[in-house]
C-alpha cells in the first residue's frame, strides 16, 4: 500500500457545471469577501495567494492518486458505484486520520458544503470523480482568478496539461471588475495558455441591489468585464440571482438585469435564486427590516419578467438547486416554452404554489444528497401518510416553514 498519498487542496465552491472538473487551488477564499447576501468564506477563512511551489505541490499530490487510482483498477471498474467502494477501501488505512479531521469541523451548520481543508477522502474521490467524469476539465479557484498574472497562470496551466494531457478545458470564476481592470492582452493570454470560460458572480444589473448588497461592482464594470471576455475570445457565462432585489426592487432588479445582458451578450446566463443564509449580512438586514424577502410568487414573476426583456442570443440555464423552477433553454428562441412552464406555476392557486414548492425542494434535496437527512424527516414526520411519504399538511404556516428549512439546507 502507497502511504505517500496526501490530501491536497481543493475548490468546494465551485460552479456546478465543474462538479467533476479537477480543481486546483490558486488562491485560497475571496479577496472581496463583503456581498451581503454571501456565506460561503464569511467567518471561515481569511484570503491568500498561494505560491507556485504550493500549487506544483498539490499538482504532484493530485499525481500520486491518479496513478494509484489507475494502478488499482479502479478506474477500469465495472460501474461507478463499485469505483467508489474500491476507492473506499483504499483509504480505509488512514480512516482513523479522516474522522479526527472530519469531527473538528461536524458542528459547523456549513461544513457539509464548505471545508477549508479536504481530508484524504475529499481528494482521492475529487480524482475519481473528475476521471469518472472525463477527466477533461480543470476548475482553477477560488472565487476570483482574474487577480493573477497571466504569468502566473500560464505556468499553472502549463505544469497542468504537462502532468495531465487529458485535460483540455481550464475554467474559473472572476469578478467583473477584475475583468474590466485587466488589459485586454492579459485576458487574450490567458486564452492563449488554455482558459475556455470565465463565470461570473453578476447577480444584478441594478446599482442600487449591487450598492445594498455591498458586491463592489456596478453595471458599467460588468458590462466592460463580460464584453472585454468576449473581445479575448473566452466564453462568458454570468450567474444571475432571482430575488436580490427583494420585495421592493425586484422589478428595477428584473429590468437592469436585463439591460446589462442585452448591453454584454454573455454566452451563458446561469440563474441561481437568493436563499438567505445563516450568519450573513444580509440575514441581519432581513431581521431588523432594512430587506424585505420577495416571496417565491414575485421571484417567478421577475424572472419571466428578466427572460421577456432579454433580446440577445444567448443560453439561459437553472442548473442550481436554489431554483423553484428550471427554466433552460436558447434566447430569444425558446421564450414560449419558458413562459408556458413558469405561467402553469404562476396560474396555480395560493395553496397549490405552496404544495408545489415543497415537492419540489423536497426534489432538489433528494438529488442533492441521495436522501432526506434526519433532520427533514423529522421536520416531516408528523406529516407522513404512508411508505412513499405523502404529506397531509394543514397549515400553510407548516408548509412554509418546512420550505424554509429545506431550502437553507440546500447547497445553491
Ligand atoms: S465576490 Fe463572490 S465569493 Fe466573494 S463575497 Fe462576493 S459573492 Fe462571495
Amino acid at each position: 500500500m502507497n502511504r505517500s498519498l496526501e490530501p491536497f487542496e481543493i475548490c468546494h465552491i465551485r460552479p456546478p457545471t465543474e462538479n467533476n472538473s479537477l480543481t486546483i487551488r490558486l488562491t485560497r477564499n475571496c479577496g472581496w469577501n463583503r456581498c451581503s447576501f454571501c456565506p460561503v468564506y464569511k467567518g471561515h477563512a481569511v484570503f491568500s495567494r498561494r505560491t507556485i511551489d504550493d500549487v506544483q505541490a498539490d499538482i504532484e499530490r493530485i499525481g500520486r492518486i491518479d496513478d494509484l487510482l489507475h494502478q488499482e483498477a479502479i478506474l477500469s471498474s465495472s460501474s461507478q458505484a463499485e469505483a467508489f467502494k474500491k476507492a473506499e477501501e483504499l483509504i480505509r488505512p488512514w480512516e482513523k486520520e479522516i474522522k479526527k479531521h472530519s469531527a473538528s469541523s461536524s458542528d459547523d451548520w456549513f461544513s457539509p458544503w464548505f471545508k477549508e481543508e479536504s481530508d484524504l477522502r475529499d481528494s482521492v474521490f475529487h480524482v475519481l470523480s473528475w476521471r469518472l467524469g472525463g477527466g477533461e476539465t480543470c476548475f482553477l479557484g477560488d472565487a476570483d482568478s482574474l487577480i493573477l498574472s497571466a504569468d502566473f497562470f500560464t505556468d499553472v496551466m502549463a505544469r497542468v496539461t504537462k502532468s495531465f494531457p487529458s485535460v483540455k478545458r481550464f475554467t474559473v470564476y472572476g469578478r467583473t471588475a477584475s475583468a474590466a481592470r485587466k488589459p485586454l492582452e492579459e485576458l487574450i493570454a490567458f486564452r492563449e495558455a488554455g482558459l475556455h470560460r470565465i463565470h461570473f458572480g453578476l447577480e444584478s444589473g441594478s446599482d442600487k441591489v449591487l450598492n445594498f448588497m455591498n458586491k463592489g461592482e456596478t453595471a458599467e464594470k460588468h458590462i466592460k468585464g463580460c464584453r472585454k471576455t468576449k473581445e479575448a475570445g473566452l466564453s462568458c457565462s454570468v450567474y444571475i440571482m432571482p430575488g436580490l432585489g427583494g420585495a421592493e426592487w425586484s422589478e428595477e432588479h428584473g429590468r437592469e438585469t436585463a439591460r446589462v445582458i442585452n448591453e454584454s451578450s454573455p454566452d451563458f446566463i446561469r440563474l441561481r435564486t437568493l436563499e438567505i443564509f445563516p450568519e450573513t449580512p444580509l440575514q441581519a438586514a432581513a431581521l431588523n427590516g432594512s430587506f424585505r424577502e420577495a416571496p417565491e410568487e414575485q421571484v417567478v414573476s421577475e424572472i419571466r419578467q428578466l427572460i421577456e426583456a432579454i433580446e440577445v442570443d444567448t443560453v439561459l440555464y437553472s442548473d442550481s438547486a436554489s431554483n423553484l423552477l428550471t427554466v433552460n433553454g436558447r434566447l430569444p428562441h425558446n421564450k414560449e416554452a419558458m413562459y408556458r412552464l413558469i405561467d402553469r406555476y404562476l396560474d396555480l392557486t395560493p395553496r397549490g404554489k405552496l404544495e408545489f414548492s415543497l415537492m419540489a425542494r423536497l426534489t432538489s434535496f433528494h438529488g442533492q444528497y441521495g436522501g432526506l437527512t434526519q433532520e427533514i424527516l423529522t421536520a416531516l414526520q408528523p406529516f407522513i401518510l404512508d411508505e412513499h411519504l405523502n404529506l397531509a399538511i394543514a397549515s400553510d404556516h407548516e408548509l412554509i416553514r418546512l420550505i424554509r428549512l429545506i431550502r437553507s439546507r440546500l447547497m445553491p
